[in-house]
């Protein structure tokens, strides 16, 4: 066994206290390239994405169904990683201080990191964070809210909560109080209501910025969330890297 756990191949039916943040820990990495952030408020800044692995929410559109399982078999080199034509599970594991290194190697210029998932917040960020803040980069986190955010108190956290998802995570209400934008995958009316029971925990203090993000491009989908942002004074979140076809 690692020195946390396994998941093998298949999320457990409900929550349960072997979930814990992985403390002190080496970070996996799925994937790592540069591009133009696609979705949310930060829409347009140019970005290294950190894909790091393991997600044991379980949501059934997800796109990164390959970040799922955390499972040794699968570790291999950064080199491997970085070089992958097509998604796998395959990922490499590697220490903060390199990882800047790497960025350097691989001649990434942009100064903003996403590090998405999976789920990132599997994993104590604020060495990494606080690392990359003191090196001259802007962080930004993307999480369900199922786990804990730990993080630099100046990371963008974006959380896109997930309801009643296969896995029986729980979205966290420390997870929505730390959110700067709080981006809502919907795709029918019951989507928005999920958001207004979340959003009803935090007594009135929302977080700045409130995203719809209509799931897959369905048109009803866009079609509600423009007419409950204009009706909510909420934004549109699109993922306009779909729309231009990059990464
Ligand atoms: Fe996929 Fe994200 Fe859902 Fe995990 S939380 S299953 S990575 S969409």
């Amino acid at each position: 066994m690692p020195e946390f756990y396994v998941i093998l191949g298949k999320i457990p039916s409900r929550i349960n206290n072997r979930y814990t943040t992985l403390h002190h820990t080496r970070l996996k990495i799925n994937e790592m390239f540069e591009t133009i952030q696609g979705e949310g408020v930060k829409t347009g800044v140019p970005s290294v994405f950190v894909r790091l692995q393991g997600c044991p929410v379980g949501c059934p559109w997800c796109d990164t169904k390959h970040t799922w399982t955390l499972d040794e078999a699968f570790l291999t080199t950064s080199d491997e990683v970085l070089s992958k034509t097509q998604e796998s599970e395959a990922w490499f594991s590697i220490e903060d201080e390199a990882l800047l290194t790497l960025f350097k190697e691989n001649g990434y210029q942009a100064k903003h990191i996403v590090i998405t998932g999976g789920e990132p917040c599997m994993y104590d960020l604020r060495p990494l964070t606080s690392l990359l803040h003191a090196r001259g980069y802007t962080t930004q986190i993307e999480t369900s809210g199922t786990f804990e955010v730990l993080c630099h108190e100046d990371t963008w956290v974006t959380v896109s909560p997930k309801v009643d998802m296969k896995g029986g995570m729980q979205v966290l209400t420390q997870a929505l109080e730390r959110a700067d934008e709080i981006k809502h995958p919907v795709a029918m009316q019951k989507h928005i209501d999920e958001l207004d029971s979340l959003l009803a925990r935090l007594d009135g203090k929302l977080p700045a910025h409130i995203c719809l993000q209509p799931i897959s491009q369905q048109q009803r989908a866009t079609d509600l969330a423009i007419a409950t942002c204009i009706a909510r004074n909420w934004r549109l979140s699109l993922q306009t890297h779909k729309y231009i076809g990059i990464e």
